[in-house]
């Protein structure tokens, strides 16, 4: 599937210290590419974990000794936390198409300057650079 593009509709960021924060198109259509597949499948798990979290209700038996309920009730409660996870990553994902699209992905939401190229491919959702993630995870 080979699409049209026009290497003049790359999203620039303004370098201060020559970290690579220029996209083409093609990779910031490559990174929405990565983003939306992952909502996809993290969607697909989310409908799977609520499938069980939902039947483990109903297959609650009775004459169960108290450590089966108990390992059952810790195993819903993971999957309930593994679903809000999903669901936060899913939201992330979004948030991160969302910049995209509207021409500010690779931007720090905290200090303004460019993320850096390389931390976005590695972490597509990434919404602050390393010092300003680094100031939060101390805090
Ligand atoms: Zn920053």
């Amino acid at each position: 599937m080979a699409a049209t593009v026009r290497a003049d509709e790359g999203a620039v960021a303004p370098s201060q210290d020559g970290t690579v924060v220029t996209w083409s198109v093609t990779e910031l259509a490559e990174v929405r590419e990565r983003l939306a597949t992952e909502i996809t499948e993290l969607n697909q798990e989310i409908a799977k974990a609520e499938t069980e979290i939902a039947s483990s209700d109903v297959t609650d038996g009775a004459g169960d000794d108290q450590a089966d309920a108990g390992a059952r009730t810790y195993e819903r409660e993971r999957e309930i936390a593994l679903t809000l996870n999903s669901r936060d990553l899913v939201a992330q994902n979004e948030r991160a198409i969302a910049r995209i699209d509207a021409g500010t992905y690779g931007v720090c939401e905290s200090c303004h300057k460019p993320i850096g190229k390389e931390r976005l491919q590695a972490f597509p959702r990434a919404t602050l650079c390393v010092a300003c993630k680094q100031r939060e995870e101390r805090r």
